[in-house]
């Protein structure tokens, strides 16, 4: 009994106050208990709990078998029977137990295991009508790896391309080795929409796709793979034979049109991914070659005269035609383009301004140019802003920067620091879109906006809705409040022309007074409304 405890052997009995002092914390709460009932009443007592052996520190796994004894006399009462060290059964057992959920070499989840989380991942999207994903994993020519290297700089290898990919997933998510150079992850819960399911995905991909191309550092050397993705969608109605055959063959797939690729399952999915793939390639190609042009649309005041124009990027490609940029600027801000697109049309823009617009407007013309959460974060975005205004010699006051509610409610400090820094070189701010965010009044008070652009929404039927009428007016109280300027965007109609002046708003812009134009027919356009004496 000492030997196991490995206290010193001062009298045969082990003393309770010398068990207590042993036994785990974490087992001595359930173990002291079952004691205490065998007291009570004076019955057998039978239990497993660790030790923690007070000289080594080792933890080992007992199994007490004992009989209550009543004391006669004044003999204490006593428990009598046997412990057993059973730590090497133990341990065993837990082997035993790894080897049949986990993978020996990588310690994630096996075969076994990943088939029993996915059917919990379907019983999930089931009751809560969500999508999650599976995707599985291949690395490309892993084979050669092992042929040329050996086995155990492959083992190095797929133990280094687990943990990478392990250190990005979430919690909630699982990373399994499905066999040999196969592994799959499970995405939960990616939301009851299939599109935006689908972009989740994507992105995740794609960072993982990026993760694994860097290089491995094994015992031999830096080594490169790629690795090929097959993705599906996990629905509530899918089940996990389908699931799994289905990321197996968009995995194949990938691996057919030339590895290194992301493939979905669903031919729908495939196709508009793949569309999205080549729009990022040829976006990227027209902020290179300067293919994305600026277009002006008037701003104009109540009686008809020029008061600026907002720039908006227009792409015409070669073969796809027309691209709006509801379709090209979202994804410039997703792949990081963002910056080069707003430079390039921040560049042309002022271009136009100096040689041809400049001399054609009125002093106080000025510029609203688009600029996206995205590009105001960057920490060198002032500088490169105030790179463009001197290569193109034009004064910052004769900008003025849209951004819209959300760029404030992301990171409020940044932004404000940055609107101040922008704004003590002289530009102007317009909040875009107002009225469809959450910026508070707080906010404002504490930002230098010079502007509020009644979103286009309320604008559309501001003089036949009620509530749209009740917001606009609002909109334009508060920027009287604010003593500040208010545009409404979206004019279509002389009538949402004269309500909104009959409301207070003193300038517009939409298509009642001109459409977005290229700059020769703004320049034309510049012309008829100084030669009528105003649009109206
Ligand atoms: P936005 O800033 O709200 O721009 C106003 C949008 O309303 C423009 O769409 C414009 O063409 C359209 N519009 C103007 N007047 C009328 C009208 O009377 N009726 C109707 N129905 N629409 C009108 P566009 O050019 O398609 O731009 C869409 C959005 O793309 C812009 O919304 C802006 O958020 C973004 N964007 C455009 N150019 C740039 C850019 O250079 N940089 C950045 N970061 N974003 C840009
Ligand atoms: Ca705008
Ligand atoms: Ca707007």
């Amino acid at each position: 009994m000492h030997k196991i405890y490995g206290v010193p052997k001062s009298s045969d009995e082990l003393t309770y106050s010398t068990w207590s002092n042993t036994v785990h914390p974490e087992d001595f709460d359930q173990t002291s208990r079952h004691l205490e009932q065998a007291i009570t009443q004076q019955s057998g007592y039978k239990d497993e709990f660790r030790i923690v052996c007070p000289n080594t520190g080792n933890i080992k796994y007992i199994l007490a078998d004992a009989t209550y004894k009543k004391g006669y006399g004044d003999e204490s009462d006593r428990m009598i029977g046997v412990n057993i060290d059973i730590t090497d059964l133990k341990q065993a057992e837990q082997k035993i137990e790894r080897l049949a959920y986990f993978d020996s070499l990588t310690g994630l989840p096996n075969r076994f295991t990943i088939n029993d989380r996915l059917g919990q991942t379907i019983a999930f999207c089931n009751r809560n009508a969500t999508y999650s994903a599976l995707i599985f994993i291949d690395i490309d020519d892993f084979k050669k790896v092992n042929d040329s290297a050996g086995h155990i700089v492959g083992d190095e290898l797929l133990t280094q391309f687990s943990r990478r990919l392990q250190a990005k997933i979430r919690a909630a998510d699982t990373i399994g080795r499905f066999g040999g150079d196969e592994f799959i992850v499970i995405l939960n819960n990616l939301g009851s929409d299939r599109g935006a399911a689908q972009v989740l995905v994507e992105r995740f991909a794609f960072k993982m796709q990026a993760l694994t191309r860097r290089p491995f550092a094994l015992s031999h050397g830096s080594f490169l793979v790629s690795a090929s993705f097959g993705i599906t969608l996990i629905e509530g109605r899918s089940t996990v034979d389908d699931v799994l055959r289905q990321a197996d063959m968009a995995m194949y797939k990938a691996k057919g049109i030339g590895r290194n690729r992301v493939h979905f399952f669903d031919p729908l999915m495939q196709k508009e991914f793949q569309e999205r793939i080549d729009l990022e390639r040829a976006l990227g190609l027209a902020i290179s070659n300067e293919e994305i042009e600026p277009y002006f649309q008037l701003q104009v005041n109540q009686d008809g005269t020029i008061r600026g124009a907002e720039v908006l990027a227009r792409w015409h490609h070669p073969d796809k035609g027309y691209i709006p940029p509801a379709k090209f600027i979202n994804i410039a801000e997703e792949v990081g383009l963002i910056d080069r697109l707003g430079r390039l049309i921040l560049k042309k823009a002022c271009t136009d301004f100096k040689r041809h617009i400049e001399k054609q407007v009125p002093d106080d013309f000025v510029l609203s140019i688009n600029v996206s959460a995205a590009q105001i974060l960057q920490p060198d975005f002032v500088r490169s802003v105030m790179d463009v205004l001197e290569q193109g010699d034009l004064n910052p006051e004769k900008i003025r920067i849209e951004i819209t509610e959300t760029v404030l409610l992301n990171s409020s400090e940044i932004v404000s620091l940055r609107l101040l820094e922008l704004k003590g070189k002289g530009f102007k701010f317009s909040l875009d879109d107002f009225g469809t965010g959450y910026s508070s009044l707080t906010m404002l008070k504490n930002l230098p906006i010079d502007e509020l652009k009644i979103d286009q929404s309320f604008v559309r039927d501001v003089s036949t809705n009620p509530n749209s009428a009740a917001i606009t007016r609002s909109i334009i109280a508060l920027s009287q409040s604010m003593n500040i300027n208010v545009i409404a965007e979206g004019v279509e109609e002389e009538r949402h022309r004269e309500t909104l002046v009959g409301m207070g708003c003193h300038a517009f812009q939409g298509y009642l007074f001109s459409k977005p134009l290229p700059l020769v027919d703004f320049l034309s356009k510049i012309e008829s409304i100084k030669s009528e004496g105003g649009t109206k």
